[in-house]
């Protein structure tokens, strides 16, 4: 994939870079390591007033950076800047609590004295995705920051501008210029990085098949690694919940970033009693909601990222058409990279609606007679991300949480990435998490101190 900004909304190309050369990578290399040793050199509060200072640069240019990732992915402009502002917030909050997650631990033994220290493991390399091209980055970086890492990035290939626009905020900011790295390369060199002893860990969040290249070949030079991939999440609704609240949000969850978020809602699971109720409202608010150009703020869908996707999802909705599903609304190209918000019912198992991520606008519905039923079709997918279970009954709530395979579960409300909680899935959706102790803890030497006698 060439490296460039294609505006979604146009088709036009913005900007086109080359990618670096093995000589430029080796400098980056070397250069990341020296500024490791001058990051892990520094106390929490150096790396919390660089942090804050980043936080204080995104705030100051929320408005122009939303518009850049608007132009290079297509998500509404309104969500681009509250994306760059939810990245400030993951700054502070790393700045304010890395020391306490951090800090040396006091463990009695039969010693004298023992305890367990969390030390900073080195360059680590971060393979990210284009959905969310400010967040997915600082919700890694500021955390490896923080805990004395340096980091490497090597972006997706149709966002290069915001991750130079990254790389200038940890500069601006007042971290050395090496202690995170933009590197633009394409998916072909993320191999010799991997395999370069200099590079201690990776985590990469995106698909399947990146991931497992990934996590196959870091485990190959035993180093660590994080995956943050794909999701298929339930959304359940049973006969108690607030109706007018679990449709509203039902829309939200599937349509947020133009349906291209590994979290939104992508098969709604609703008990008979309410079944027929829910999608006639359901295919209302789906059919209200305004497509169009991203830049426009009272847009609620854009255009899909690439013209590939809309090509994918064109075929998994025909696939499912033609398997037996039932199309209750949309299920056609609007002309570019646009696609009208679809729903899909009656899906059988053999169709891609049934158990297949879709990365985009386009919900699967799904009856069911039982709690039961529930908790087995929405463990029915190879993934394991999110869920989101409405109901006003807490027993009931109680043995969603208790039986659904996945990450994270979030009782009357869509799911959501939150600084101060972990974030992460299960089964094909990944392994680690990332955000609050957990994920600091992650690119850390858990090292073990043993004093037999006083010293
Ligand atoms: P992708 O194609 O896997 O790309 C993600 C990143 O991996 C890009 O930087 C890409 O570089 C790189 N890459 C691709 N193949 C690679 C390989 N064989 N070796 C090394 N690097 C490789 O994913 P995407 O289409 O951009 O993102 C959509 C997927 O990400 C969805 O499945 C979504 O659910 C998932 N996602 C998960 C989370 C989470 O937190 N769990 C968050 C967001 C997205 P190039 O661009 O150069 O190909």
């Amino acid at each position: 994939m060439t490296i460039s900004t294609v505006n979604p909304a146009t088709g036009e190309t913005v900007r086109k870079f080359t990618a670096l050369s093995d000589g430029e990578i080796e400098v980056k290399l070397r250069r990341a390591v020296e500024a490791f040793v001058i990051n892990r050199a520094r106390s929490f509060s150096e790396r919390a007033q660089r942090m804050n200072a980043a936080a204080s640069i995104l705030e100051r240019r929320k408005d122009e950076l939303g518009k850049l990732i608007t132009t290079e992915m297509g998500k509404p402009v309104g969500a681009a800047i509250a994306e760059v502002q939810k990245c400030a917030l993951v700054c502070r909050y790393y700045a304010e609590n890395a020391e306490r997650h951090l800090a040396d631990e006091h463990v009695k033994t039969d010693a004298a004295e023992s305890f367990i220290r969390y030390e900073p493991l080195g360059p680590v390399l971060a393979v990210m995705p284009w959905n969310f091209p400010f967040w997915q980055v600082f919700r890694f970086a500021a955390p490896a920051l923080m805990a004395g890492n340096s980091g490497l990035l090597k972006h997706a290939s149709n966002v290069p501008q915001s991750a130079l626009a990254i790389e200038e905020v940890f500069r601006d900011a007042g971290f050395d210029a090496a202690e995170f790295q933009t590197l633009l390369i394409g998916a072909d060199a993320v191999a010799g990085i991997l395999d370069d002893d200099r590079v201690k860990a990776a985590t990469l969040t995106g698909s399947e098949p990146a991931g497992a290249s990934v996590a196959s070949r870091a485990a190959k030079k035993i180093k660590k690694s994080v995956l943050e991939l794909g999701g298929s999440d339930p959304f359940i609704v049973m006969p108690s919940a607030n109706l007018d609240d679990a449709v509203a949000t039902a829309v939200k969850a599937r349509i947020v970033n133009n349906g291209q978020s590994c979290i939104a809602a992508k098969r709604f699971i609703v008990h008979k009693e309410i079944a027929t109720e829910f999608e006639r409202r359901f295919k209302e608010a789906m059919e209200a909601l305004k497509v169009g150009d991203p830049m426009d703020e009272s847009t609620q869908v854009g255009p899909l990222a690439m013209p590939q996707i809309v090509d994918d999802i064109d075929e998994q909705v025909r696939k499912s058409i033609a398997a037996g599903a039932r199309l209750v609304t949309g299920g056609k190209r609007l002309g570019g990279n646009f696609y009208a918000p679809t729903i899909l019912a009656s899906i059988p198992e053999s169709a891609p609606a049934f158990a297949e991520e879709i990365f985009g606008p386009v919900a699967s519905l799904f009856v069911v007679g039982s709690e039961a039923e529930a908790i087995r079709l929405a463990n029915a997918t190879p993934f394991g991300l999110g869920s989101s279970v409405w109901t006003s009954d807490r027993a009931e709530a109680m043995r969603f949480v208790d039986g659904i395979e996945a990450g994270q579960v979030f009782v009357n409300a869509m799911v959501a990435s939150d600084p101060r909680l972990p974030f992460g899935g299960i089964k094909h959706s990944g392994f680690g998490r990332e955000l609050g102790e957990h994920g600091i803890r992650e690119f850390v030497n858990i090292k073990t101190v043993v004093l037999a006698k006083a010293l």
